[in-house]
């Protein structure tokens, strides 16, 4: 035993202890006998005597050998660990005879191996309370360890997760993301870093920094895969917002429409507040009613209710904030205290929303503009990051209904501009007269007929000029470099095709204190007018032609008059001379004088007969098929002028489908005339509020048409009524009463017939000719050759 370089001891059977050696003795610093109390003297450390002496008795009661980790007190007082073993000693017929005590120091070793296991224990807490999701895998990428904080983050247990089944908790949007980003690490055998939302356990998305790490041998292969994702849900966002701000205001600079622009202001709010749904208003010009609803996360019947409804203060937080113009915060807009019931209310609240946060949205200069609301179904504090947000994106909305109104003001007005010269077929330009550049509108475009997106110079454009009108028009802009504006002018277009275009321009010069000078103007595409007017012209002096002609049928009295007094002088000249020449001596001379005058008589006559020839060259009846509709017109145009000077309403009710009629047109268009002037003169000698003419041509019966002037003047006393038509009866100061008589024989000559009547249902007369239509008259009973 003492040989032995160990504490060893023998025991009794029943455990006394019996010997022990010297390294026992010195180890304690105890004597044998003392060392036999070790049961109760605390050689043995009092914290591990219950199990000792358990164990201990245990065994000797069993006779099975036994290991006790146990403590003892060295002669200095300290405890150190010893692994005590205890055998048993057994005679030849089986019976314990003494036990064999081994005390081996194991106190290094425990120590070493319990700070192991304490620090293991800390590094399994470290990674288990890190406020990180952290995970392995093996070298394939099948995941096989998840800390406690990602099961609990995902509600999980880790048979759910295990290799790749974790990535059911990936959003559905990022699991491609993922996938190949894992294809790539692996196939380079490097981490990486890649950002993704992980759905927690009550089913909301956030975003991850997912960092992945591989584990290689001294061969350099990757034998296992380390990672961690790290919530950067705040700053992702803070990211995504500032992002969206960007790309809000790119839309507003490229005057996307505005529907599209609040549709992602919305989807930006919403992607910011996960959770919650954005609805923004905008109100009309009276900023009472609410014109449009963008709520792309909110069903039609939500948005259908709100448009077009009024904005009262206790229908929502929106009409509040809009009322109050401040941002109201209601945690539950559910409360039929605060709210009333409306139909929008009702379809929020169906939808599980309880809570929404307007805010008005205004323009710089503090004009209401509508709303920007939050709505969410579950409580919300409202945080400071919620502000911040609430705050930029309404400046947003701002920005960009306030865009969108100054530019529909905008396009309205250039809408109405180019309509009006389109209309009036004006055109509009600008000159710089230093660098002969021109501006043009795109009406003036179409006048000088200069394709788009041609640039007009000046002197091209000079080109265009008529070469009669070239030295005036080159003079005008001559005077406007010296400062001299430019009344109203026409000049012609003479274009390739030989069309002539008649254009009125005017412009006006700026002259500015450096001396620059500028021009601002009009050109006015009159061609038509001017065609019109010349065919006017043609057409009144054709007509004075014939009231000429026909008075003058009227007047053969004063004309037989006006030849009948030369023959009677030529006569008593003849007879005088006759005499002188028979008388004795016959008086030469005073024969010679008469027959001198009889000569200057018979020229007279002659010259008489010669104008009267004249004056009846266009007399004879000049039939033509022609439409007494589109004649009718013509006269009407001429005398519009006329009747707009005098205040009188010229209505007309021509019935396109009107058959042809064959006749003189000019002679039927002298009669239409003269019967809307009359009625001109009827209508202007009275004062009423509406002086109207109404001239309407039908085929009232079969093979006749019909044209009738209808006035609302004095009318006709029933005892002048049969006189009207007689040659010479007027009533007026100025009058030649011969009108009617003329109209009533031209009618007469194309085998109609002219009435006047006084209107039964009203004041004024009604005057009216039939003729008979090209079918009827062609029949052996036309009448036209009546003339
Ligand atoms: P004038 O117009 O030169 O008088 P007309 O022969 O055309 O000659 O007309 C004869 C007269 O018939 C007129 O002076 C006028 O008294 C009468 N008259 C013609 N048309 C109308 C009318 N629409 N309403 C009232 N009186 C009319």
């Amino acid at each position: 035993m003492e040989a032995i370089p160990g504490l060893v001891a023998v025991l009794a059977p029943d455990g006394r202890v019996e010997q022990v050696n010297r390294e026992i003795e010195d180890y304690c610093g105890h004597r044998l006998d003392q060392l036999r109390e070790w049961g109760t003297n605390g050689i043995v450390h009092p914290d591990d005597m219950p199990n000792v002496a358990r164990l201990f008795g245990q065994s000797i009661a069993s006779g099975t050998p036994y290991t006790i980790e146990q403590r003892l007190r060295r002669h200095d007082g300290e405890y150190r660990w010893f692994d005590n073993h205890g055998r048993p000693r057994r005679a030849a017929d089986g019976s314990i005879v003494a036990w064999h005590v081994l005390l081996v120091d194991v106190h290094d070793r425990k120590l070493a191996k319990d700070a192991l296991k304490a620090s293991e224990q800390n590094l399994q807490l470290t990674i288990d309370t890190i406020p990180a999701l952290a995970w392995s895998a093996r070298s394939d990428g099948t995941a096989d360890f998840f800390n406690r904080h990602y099961l609990d983050y995902v509600g999980l247990p880790i048979e759910k997760l295990v290799d790749w089944q974790w990535t059911s908790v990936v959003h559905p949007d990022d699991q491609q993301t993922v996938l190949s980003a894992w294809k790539r690490f692996d196939a380079a055998g490097t981490g990486g870093d890649i950002e993704a939302r992980v759905r927690r356990h009550d089913g909301t998305y956030r975003w991850f920094n997912f960092r992945t790490h591989p584990l290689r041998d001294e061969h350099g292969n990757v034998v296992k895969w380390f990672g961690v994702k790290v919530d950067i849900d705040e700053q992702k966002r803070a990211t995504l917002l500032l992002a969206g701000e960007r790309q809000l205001l790119e839309l507003i600079a490229w005057g996307r429409p505005l529907h599209e622009v609040l549709a992602k202001l919305c989807s930006v709010v919403e992607a910011a507040l996960p959770g919650s749904l954005c609805e923004i208003r905008t109100l009309d010009a009276s900023r009472t009613v609410f014109e449009h609803v963008e709520a792309p996360s909110f069903p039609e019947n939500y948005v259908a209710a709100i448009i077009g409804s009024r904005v009262a203060e206790k229908a929502s937080p929106c009409d509040m904030a809009i009322s109050r113009r401040m941002q109201v915060i209601e945690d539950n807009f559910g409360s039929p205290v605060l709210w009333t019931d409306t139909p929008a209310r009702a379809h929020f609240l169906a939808q599980g929303l309880k809570l929404m946060w307007s805010a008005p949205v205004t323009s710089k200069d503090g004009t209401i503009l509508g709303s920007l609301s939050i709505c969410r179904g579950t409580s919300q504090k409202l945080l400071p990051a919620h502000q911040d947000i609430i705050d930029r994106t309404t400046q947003i909305a701002s920005i960009a209904i306030e865009r969108f109104w100054a530019e529909d003001q905008l396009r309205r007005r250039k809408f109405l501009l180019e309509e009006a010269e389109r209309i009036s077929e004006t055109g509009s330009f600008y000159w710089d007269m230093k660098t002969n550049k021109l501006f043009w509108s795109t009406q003036m475009h179409r006048i000088y007929e200069v394709p788009d997106g041609m640039e007009p110079v000046y002197p091209n454009l000079m080109a265009k000029v008529h070469p009669d009108d070239e030295a005036w028009v080159q003079e005008k802009a001559q005077r406007a470099f010296r400062g001299e504006n430019s009344p109203p002018n026409v000049e012609r277009l003479l274009f390739p095709d030989g069309r002539i275009k008649y254009i009125s321009t005017a412009f006006r010069v700026i002259t500015h204190e450096d001396g620059r000078l500028e021009s601002v103007g009009v050109a006015q595409d009159v061609t038509r007018q001017r065609l019109a007017d010349d065919a006017a012209d043609q057409l009144r002096s054709e007509l004075a032609h014939v009231t000429r002609v026909m008075s003058l049928g009227e007047l053969a009295a004063s004309i037989t008059h006006e030849v009948n007094q030369p023959l009677s002088g030529i006569i008593t000249n003849a007879s005088t001379c006759l005499r002188m020449l028979a008388a004795d001596p016959p008086n030469i001379e005073g024969a010679i004088r008469t027959a001198q005058l009889s000569i200057r008589d018979g020229n007279r006559a002659a010259e008489v007969v010669k104008r009267l020839r004249n004056l009846y060259r266009k007399q004879d009846l000049n039939p033509e098929p022609f439409d007494l509709n589109e004649a009718a017109q013509e006269v009407l145009a001429t005398c519009a002028h006329e009747m707009q000077r005098r205040r009188i309403i010229l209505k007309s009710k021509l019935d396109a489908a009107l058959p042809r009629i064959e006749g003189d047109r000019i002679q039927l268009q002298q009669v239409v005339l003269n019967l809307v002037l009359n009625a001109a003169d009827a209508v202007g000698s009275v004062e009423r509020d509406s002086r109207q003419i109404i001239v309407e041509a039908t085929e009232a019966e079969a093979g006749n048409v019909t044209l009738t002037v209808r006035d609302n003047g004095p009318g006709i006393p029933a005892e002048d009524i049969a006189r009207i038509f007689d040659a010479f009866y007027t009533t007026k100061p100025n009058g030649m009463g011969i009108g009617l008589s003329v109209s009533r024989s031209i009618i007469d000559r194309h085998g109609g017939k002219l009435r006047a009547a006084t209107n039964e249902d009203g004041p004024g007369v009604t005057f009216t000719f039939s003729i008979p239509c090209i079918a009827a008259t062609k029949g052996p009973a036309g009448g036209q050759h009546q003339a």
